[in-house]
């Protein structure tokens, strides 16, 4: 994160900054409390509101780091956009062999082949997906760089990246392993007092 933003182990921040007003009256913007420009209520600018947004709502933080990275992996490269194609490509051919009532063997090809795409992707597989629908809501994470729970919270797009599911999986992980607690040393054996 850069230098300025606040450290929070909150992930939104959940008030609306108040309108303050400078000596002679002037709306000061909420966000940076520089003087609001003439045709603007409480907000000097766009910037401003975005700064906001991305602070308080996780859809808007997600658009924008989609905006800037475009689901592609910061750590491996993967490009999610291009997994999302040969997903919907996948689907297409399964529909048509559904269809065209073809041979059920093709049927399991596709099958195969979704699960191998699973397997690289870190999609959960599901045996018949290609009947029953995706049911993955996304194929990459907004991600903080900074752990909320370790005070990454309330960021901006700066502490933001954007994650595949493979890796967002292995970061997962790896924060859970830094934040085990450590197992208590065995207690030490009573001293015989009752002797
Ligand atoms: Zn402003
Ligand atoms: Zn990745």
């Amino acid at each position: 994160m850069k230098g300025g933003d606040p450290v929070s182990t909150q992930r939104t921040i959940g008030y609306l900054p108040g309108l303050h007003r400078d000596a002679e009256g002037r709306a000061l913007c909420r966000w940076c409390q520089k003087p609001v420009p003439k045709g603007r209520h409480s907000w000097c600018s766009q910037a401003c509101v975005d700064e906001y947004m991305i602070r308080s709502s996780p859809a808007s933080a997600r658009a924008h780091v989609f905006q800037r990275d475009k689901g592609v992996c910061a750590r491996c490269g993967a490009d999610t956009g291009t997994l999302e194609a040969a997903i919907r490509d996948l689907r297409a051919r399964w529909k048509r062999w559904r269809w065209a009532d073809s041979p059920a063997a093709e049927g399991e090809e596709l099958d195969e082949e979704w699960r191998k795409l699973c397997e690289s992707s870190g999609v959960r597989y599901r045996p018949g997906w290609l009947k029953w629908g995706f049911s993955a809501t996304h194929l990459w994470e907004a991600h903080h760089i900074v752990p909320v729970v370790e005070g990454g919270g309330e960021c901006g797009l700066d502490g933001y990246e954007t994650l595949c599911l493979r890796c967002h999986k292995a970061e997962t992980a790896a924060l859970a392993a830094r934040r085990a607690k450590p197992k208590p040393p065995p207690a030490p054996p009573l001293p015989a007092l009752f002797e």
